[in-house]
């Protein structure tokens, strides 16, 4: 008996004209996230990629695995291969079934025809097929309004295909159909599950972040570095920058008004960010900032530190509560990393009484007393560059 895997696209197979191209990508980033399973055949019909073992020893459950990280996947489905007739379908459902409906009280079938050419209608295989799973499995009685299991038929093009359950799937668009963005990365809950959102969203993400040794020690990156690590799950390969952001800091400390520490702090990381992104190709920013949760995600603080932002900058948790964060960092497991005790470069020099409501006006005035530019370009300059793989 053969099992090989179906996925079904959620919102690709809208895509009309460009769907060729979203299927593309998928298809890419689906053979090289299964490359570390085993070998596969990956191939397309009908709004439908078909996953082939090409080996014997792989276990579809790891497969199964993988496939529920990437993006573009509206559900997964592990199925029997049956050939196209009645007799092979029945043959092979009650061999396949065997390990599910022992176990279940309530089934249905339900059965989709691709090929309208199969000699048996939609309702008969149903109808068919579940009268001799009833006579096989004298646990179960048919419940069509809310079944413990549905076992669907698929009659496709060249076979026809049973299966029990749907996986679902992680949604989105792939990875790489969207273009490029920068993912500003702390050690925190926030941005992590920033980048996750906009990756969903078929953005590729690069990460940046800022260090400012010794006030932040070298345990705080490496911590940084696992949550990047971390992400490459559900984002693909991340190219991570690392900025050397002490002197700028002292800088700042040593030049501007205490109450505008932060906020000149962001915006400098802003200009810094925006000239990596442009080498990295990258079109926009990304940051974890949610309204009003600290002194700098005020209306006020965000529109100064936008005021510097020449790319457009995403903010994928602006209108989220922290618990919905939360909930999504444990889903993609960078909870228990981003909780590890750390200091971040945001909390060196914070002043006593941040200005909560700043001007932008009040905000230049308080940066034009320093020229930040060479120290900018250095920091740029001296940034350095390390690429985590999946
Ligand atoms: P997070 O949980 O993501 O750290 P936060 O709630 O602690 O966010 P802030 O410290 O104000 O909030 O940071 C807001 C955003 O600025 C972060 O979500 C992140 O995108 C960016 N950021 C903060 N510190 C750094 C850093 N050291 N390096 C890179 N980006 C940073
Ligand atoms: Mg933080």
């Amino acid at each position: 008996m053969k099992e090989i895997i179906l996925l079904k696209y959620g919102e690709i197979a809208l895509k009309g004209l460009n769907k060729n191209s979203f299927e593309n990508i998928m298809i890419k980033n689906i053979k090289y996230r299964l490359k570390k399973v085993g070998k596969f055949k990956c191939s397309k019909a009908q709004s439908t990629i078909y996953i082939e073992p090409e080996t014997e020893n792989i276990d579809l459950e790891d497969a199964v695995e993988a496939l529920k990280k990437i993006f573009g996947i509206a559900s997964i489905c592990r199925v029997c291969v049956c050939e196209k007739n009645f007799d092979d379908i029945c043959e092979k459902s009650i061999e396949y079934l065997q390990d599910v409906l022992p176990y279940k009280r309530t089934f249905k079938v339900t059965a989709k025809r691709a090929d309208k050419a199969f000699p048996m209608k939609s309702p008969e295989i149903c109808n068919q097929l579940g009268g001799l799973l009833l006579e096989k499995f004298p646990n179960l009685t048919v419940d069509v309004k809310n079944p413990e299991v549905t076992i669907t038929v698929e009659v496709r093009d060249t076979n026809a295909y049973v299966h029990a359950e749907n996986i679902k799937g992680a949604g989105g668009l792939p990875v790489g159909s969207s273009g490029n963005a920068l993912l500003l990365l702390s050690g925190g809950i926030d941005s992590p599950v920033a980048g996750y959102m906009m990756a969903k969203r078929g953005i590729h993400i690069s990460a940046i972040h800022y260090v400012s040794p010794p006030y932040t020690s070298e345990r705080a990156r490496l911590k940084v570095e696992q949550l990047c690590d971390k992400m490459t799950d559900y984002c693909g390969n991340i190219a991570f920058f690392c900025v050397p952001f002490t002197e700028i800091q002292e800088a700042i400390k040593n030049n501007c008004p205490e109450e505008y520490f932060t906020i000149i702090m962001r915006r400098l990381m802003m200009e810094i960010a925006q000239r990596i992104a442009k080498k990295d190709d990258c079109l926009a920013l990304i940051t974890g900032e949610s309204v009003g949760q600290v002194a700098s995600q005020t209306l006020s603080a965000i529109s100064c530190t936008d005021a510097v932002c020449r790319i457009p900058v995403f903010r994928p948790l602006i209108g989220m509560d922290k618990t919905e964060i939360v909930e999504i960092s444990r889903k993609i497991d960078t909870f228990d990393i981003s909780t590890l005790p750390y200091e971040d470069c945001c909390t060196v020099f914070t002043p006593k009484h941040p200005k909560i409501r700043p001007s932008l006006e009040e905000v230049e005035k308080a940066q034009e007393s320093f020229d930040f530019e060479p120290f900018i370009e250095k920091a740029v300059e001296e940034t350095e560059m390390k690429i985590f793989y999946i």
